[in-house]
């Protein structure tokens, strides 16, 4: 072993190894792999091997095609079998809404160029002999999906990585890591120590142990996971010739043909988390007991749907564990405060998605940015909320959930209540209906009283569509209150905070009392965040932007920061803020307040300290709702004393509370884009609407040369706004939208404009088809539906109101 490398990877499982092979491949040769045991000693020996592209997140699914294609790379390349055999899968609906489920993922198959297809249950029947088709409704058929051999992959990936000058070192446990003055690390093994630049944690089933050596308790829980293997079924005509990949979802199982029997995984309801706290050392290749009791039931539905797979003996049993972060997803990139620390781990689906995993890390480490959007596996989008109870009790959530249908207005119950703010019963006793965000509590709507706060969960309009109608009219006709506390705020302070925040932003910085609107960028002048900047004194900001983001930002800020005069806090529990907004915000706010808020004193884009009553508060004239409207910011020991004033005081003028639904009805009314939807790091600011508030006048921020050539080319797409002819359900987000029976971009965003009474949509188009109204469709629940792009916002397209 030697004794200095630019990184160690620590772990020898399907992750690292990818790592390792990609990070060979983008040009970094003085790289290094330690693994305790020998390679696949984690949860990658025993894995049932399959591989699929479907993934709810199609960012994911863009990095799970990238994994199975290249399969045949590192066969080429090494000369070691994969083991491949891309069988196609069929995906079985046993249920209307799963079937609208299969048609809705089609649909997005559509741009991601997949070639999905919906079949009925007699020809999926054709292809499966051994369904028993009352069970089911109809199917969809992906061409590339299969299984492989873990082992072989895993060798192949190391065996490219090391022809590259790659180093593995086996048997050789690190037992620990310490941080060196110059931000590389000691890497401490049993077999003696290395000087790494950068450590890779891919420990898969070790993560949090590997992590814990840093001072890390990363979201991650192992469970128990069978599969078993059937004698030999007579309809398997062929064992040497792999046919069947199925997933039965209503049945929460999935099989496919091992020789010439059949492999059925379960995702059992009584599942069963292994090793909760620690995982023992003195695990390698070993499984756990069998506990057939547990899945029996799901064994029964396996039976019952494929009555076939019931009449032969079982050959094979398996439980294994494996890992999983709360939401699913893996958790990649560098963590926040530690430097040249990079994890790649949580990847419960290694052989769909580690290859992606391996590309994204190995980019980020050696160009400085994943090169794809991987928002939904970056650690960042876990905090400190994250704590290993809750991750426990959100595993088991979502391995138990693992082939359920999640709606797109659907709350899930584990881990609730866990933050709240003082407010929270106050809303509670006005029948809001909770929606949890970052493990937040915050009021969705407000079910009228005499009807349960409880929300039907749908792909349709929900029982939710009329309140919310009401509390948006009553928004736009008066005056309505809603709480911002899960907007994310992080206050930005010193003598060089403003240069800091120059050279990190993309706009100019507002002056002293007044607001900025301002996408960041990152050197490839991709939206990487989207801000409102308020200065409330010459070295003070407080930075106004998506709350899940926080951690993302500030590990970007502490990259990008001067050595000394800037301080950056998280801030966003300290500013539960409540908005009102409407034309009567300001008479309200007047009443309320010694200020003069008229719009000659305080206009549009105002921010200052200001009294309501007695509370100190910071107030920005600006509101999401693209009306008249004002955020007030206070800390959490006023909001209570604030939310009760303004109920009181506004009864006068007919406040209405409304939730966040109504808020994101009304943005898409004014076509405002929020983050993650509209706004990610794919797009360009002038592809997103965003030009405008991109200051190429100042010479100093980063992105700036990226955004002077999106100018000039005017990028490829472009982010406009639609009304649908929509029936009973709006779009949500990721339809295809066609013009010219073409598929020319996808939707971000969708719902109902209640005051406009009109199906509304968000979406990229290439930039070529920006120039008709009509001839659109947007693709709802299989159904094309009849579209007209909108010019400009379809209320108030001026913003006479906003800034009136
Ligand atoms: C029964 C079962 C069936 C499955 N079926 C599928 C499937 O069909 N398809 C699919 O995609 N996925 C499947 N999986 C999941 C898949 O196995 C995992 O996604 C994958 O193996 C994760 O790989 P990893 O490299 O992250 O972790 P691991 O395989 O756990 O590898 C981690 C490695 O790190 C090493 N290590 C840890 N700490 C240290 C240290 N301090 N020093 C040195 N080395 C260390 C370990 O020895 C281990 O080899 C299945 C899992 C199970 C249990």
């Amino acid at each position: 072993m030697k004794s200095h490398t630019q990184v160690v990877v620590i772990g020898g499982g399907v992750v690292g190894a990818s790592v390792l092979y990609h990070l060979t491949k983008g040009g970094w040769k003085d790289v290094m792999l330690i693994e305790r045991a020998e390679l696949t000693s984690g949860s990658t020996w025993h894995a049932a091997g399959g591989m699929h592209t479907l993934n709810g997140d199609p960012n994911v699914a863009k990095l799970q095609q990238y994994t199975i294609n290249l399969y045949k790379e590192i066969e080429a390349i090494s000369g070691v079998s994969c083991g491949m055999h891309v069988t196609g899968g069929l995906n079985l609906a046993g249920t209307k809404e799963r079937l609208d489920w299969l048609k809705m993922a089609k649909a997005r198959g559509r741009y991601l160029g997949m070639n999905l297809e919906i079949i009925s249950v007699d020809e999926a029947a054709k292809m499966y002999p051994f369904i028993e088709k009352k069970h089911f409704v109809g199917a969809m058929f992906d061409p590339v999906e299969g299984h492989l051999d873990p082992w072989g992959v895993t060798q192949a990936y190391a065996k490219c990585a090391t022809m590259a000058g790659a180093e593995i070192n086996r048997f050789t446990r690190v037992v620990d890591l310490k941080a060196r003055p110059d931000g590389s690390w000691d890497v401490i093994t049993d077999k003696g120590n290395v000087v790494a630049e950068h450590v890779v944690n891919c420990g898969g089933l070790w993560a949090r142990e590997v992590g814990r050596m840093v001072g890390l308790e990363l979201p991650v829980l192992a469970m128990e996971h069978h599969y078993l293997i059937t004698e030999d079924i007579p309809a398997v005509i062929d064992p040497k010739v792999d046919k069947f990949h199925v997933i039965d979802f209503e049945g929460e199982i999935y099989m496919r043909q091992e020789g010439g029997g059949m492999l059925i995984g379960t995702y059992e309801q009584a599942c069963q988390p292994w090793s909760e706290r620690e995982t023992p050392w003195d695990f390698g290749q070993n499984l756990l007991p069998n506990d057939l009791d547990r899945i029996a039931p799901s064994l029964e539905t396996a039976f019952e749907h494929f009555p076939k797979l019931g009449e032969v003996g079982i050959r094979k049993v398996v439980n294994g564990p494996f890992t999983f972060a709360p939401d699913g997803n893996p958790l990649v990139g560098p963590v926040k405060g530690l430097k040249n620390f990079w994890v790649a781990c949580g990847v419960m689906a290694g052989f769909s998605q580690g290859g992606g995993v391996g590309l994204a890390l190995a980019n980020w480490m050696i160009d400085g940015d994943p090169g794809h959007d991987i928002w939904g596996m970056d650690v960042a989008r876990f905090g400190d909320w994250a704590t290993l109870p809750y991750t426990n009790a959100k595993v088991r959530e979502n391995y138990s959930r693992r082939f359920r249908i999640r709606f797109p207005n659907e709350e899930l119950p584990a881990a609730r209540p866990l933050r709240t703010t003082p407010i929270y019963d106050r809303l509670v006793a006005e029948n809001a209906v909770f929606g949890e965000y970052c493990s937040l509590e915050n009021p969705l709507w407000f079910a009228p009283k005499g009807m349960a706060p409880i929300e039907d969960v749908t792909f349709r309009r929900s029982n939710a569509h009329e309140p919310i109608g009401v509390e948006c009219r009553a928004v736009r006709a008066g005056v309505g209150m809603t709480e911002i506390a899960n907007y994310g705020k992080i206050e930005v302070e010193g003598p060089r905070a403003a240069e800091f925040l120059s050279h990190v932003m993309a706009n100019k910085l507002p002056a002293v009392g007044r607001l900025s609107l301002t996408p960041m960028l990152n050197e490839h002048g991709k939206l990487i965040g989207d801000f409102t900047i308020g200065r409330y004194m010459q070295d003070k900001f407080l930075l106004v932007c998506s709350y899940a983001a926080e951690g993302y930002y500030i590990r970007w800020f502490e990259r990008h920061m001067p050595p000394d005069g800037v301080t950056i806090r998280a801030a966003s529990m300290d500013y539960p803020g409540l908005s009102i907004a409407g034309p009567k915000s300001r008479d309200l706010l007047q009443k309320l307040t010694h200020d003069d808020v008229s719009n000659e004193k305080f206009p549009f884009l105002s921010f200052r300290r200001m009294n309501i009553g007695m509370i100190p508060a910071l107030v920005g004239r600006v509101s999401f709702t693209g009306d008249l409207g004002y955020e007030i910011w206070v800390r959490p020991e006023y909001q209570r004393a604030l939310y009760d004033l303004l109920l009181k005081e506004g009864a006068a003028f007919g406040l209405t509370q409304f939730g966040m639904r109504a808020l994101l009805c009304m943005r898409l009314e004014k076509s405002f884009g929020t983050w993650f939807r509209e706004y990610r790091p794919i797009y360009g600011p002038y592809e997103a609407g965003l030009g405008r508030f991109v200051d190429l006048k100042k010479n100093d921020f980063i992105g700036r040369e990226a955004a002077v050539r999106e100018k000039e080319s005017g990028g490829k797409l472009r982010l406009q706004g639609f009304v649908v002819d929509a029936l009973d359900a709006d779009a949500i987000g990721d339809e295809p939208i066609w013009h010219d029976g073409k598929v020319v971009g996808w939707v971000t965003s969708g719902g109902y404009g209640h005051t406009v009474g009109k199906s509304l949509a968000l979406g990229y188009i290439a930039k070529e088809a920006a120039v008709a109204n009509e001839g659109f469709e947007i693709e709802i629940i299989g159904e094309r539906r009849p579209a007209t792009r909108l010019d400009a916002p379809i209320f108030d397209p001026q913003g006479l109101r906003m800034r009136g």
